[in-house]
């Protein structure tokens, strides 16, 4: 069954250009429940970790860079179906191929800073939120 956690990050392109209250407004609006969040900025060594199945990828070294360049707000959202639903929330990773009214259509300027993470599985929104948040259990 379907889990009703999943985990976004704000990247730190679309945070720097003060979109992080639109963005959050088009979560809420989706149906999608705030369960913790912070802003927080990621050190390089974080970032490496965070994208840790991507180290192999030519893209690697500078994606760490523009996740570590500046503040990141990290959020754990609940709803039913929340991993599918928020990965159509957000939209394809290249926002030249996002479809319309995504997130990422709306907010990423490049198919690396593109404004928004969200997890792609179950098991690694609840990997990805232990990363960040320690007290998940209260919620
Ligand atoms: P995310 O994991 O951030 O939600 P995603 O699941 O849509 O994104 P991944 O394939 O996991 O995409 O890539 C992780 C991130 O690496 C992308 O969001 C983007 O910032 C960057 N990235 C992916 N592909 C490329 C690429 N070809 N060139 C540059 N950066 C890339
Ligand atoms: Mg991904």
């Amino acid at each position: 069954m379907a889990g009703k956690l999943t985990f976004t990050m704000i990247k730190p392109d679309a945070f720097a250009e003060g979109n992080s209250g639109a963005i959050l407004k088009i979560i809420e609006e989706a149906g999608f429940a705030v369960k913790a969040m912070k802003l927080t900025k990621l050190s390089p060594a974080k970032a490496g970790g965070f994208y840790a199945v991507h180290k192999e990828r030519p893209f690697f070294n500078d994606l760490v860079n523009y996740m570590s360049s500046g503040p990141i707000v990290a959020i754990v959202l609940e709803k039913d179906n929340a991993v599918s639903d928020f990965r159509k929330l957000i939209g394809a990773t290249n926002p030249a191929e996002a479809a319309e009214g995504t997130i990422r259509k709306l907010y990423a300027k490049s198919i690396e800073a593109n404004a928004i993470h969200g997890s792609d599985s179950d098991e690694n929104a609840l990997i990805e939120a232990s990363y960040f948040f320690s007290e998940l259990e209260r919620y």
